[in-house]
């Protein structure tokens, strides 16, 4: 898996694509959470004892489509009730399901473990992508602070934060000379 900090900056790099207004901040945060989430199938794995290649263990039914779907809904309910000013329901939906679902998509993308079960629960195939440039993050916080640790975080910082950071500055600049055009039309 990419570290925690990596998914997180993908997911708030489609927010500023996906969502803006004065809540967008807020619904950024929780966009990054949703993009977090997936990897907590590692604790319930360690707890439970779940094999690796059970559907229920690392990077089964948690990184799904469908369980992104579901966090969608529910994430979305929790910032209609919480976040003043936010987005329409639809909108929030979606920037949720990606966010979440752009976590199995970079996890498929790495050099290591097991495939993404994307399609569990009705299926428990392991993808990868075609093309996997990202090194694989240690779980152990004692090898991610090593050597490896920084190959990985060099690996992480080319592949996900340098294109998140474009991804985020070209959807801040759109949102800017929407609204700009926006104000000029009505001015
Ligand atoms: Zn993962």
């Amino acid at each position: 898996m990419p570290s925690v900090f990596s998914h997180a900056i993908a997911a708030v790099a489609v927010g500023a694509v996906a969502v803006g207004g004065r809540s967008r901040a807020a619904v950024w945060g929780f966009g990054a959470l949703c993009a977090v989430a997936p990897d907590l199938d590692v604790v319930t794995s360690f707890l439970f004892r779940i094999p690796y290649r059970d559907m229920l263990g690392h990077r089964g039914l948690s990184h799904s489509l469908l369980v992104a779907a579901l966090l969608g809904v529910l994430v979305t309910a929790i910032v209609r009730r919480t976040v003043p000013e936010s987005p329409g329901p639809a909108t929030l939906w979606l920037f949720f399901f990606v966010a979440t679902a752009s976590h199995g998509l970079l996890d498929a993308m790495t050099n290591g473990e097991l495939g993404v079960a994307f399609f569990a629960p009705f299926s428990d195939t392991r993808y990868f992508l075609p093309w996997r440039p990202i090194l694989v993050s240690p779980i152990s916080i004692h090898v991610f602070l090593g050597y490896r640790g920084v190959r990985v975080m060099w690996s992480e910082l080319a592949w996900i934060w340098v294109p998140a950071a474009l991804i985020f500055l070209t959807g801040l600049a759109l949102r800017r000379r929407a609204v700009e055009t926006r104000g000029g039309c009505s001015s």
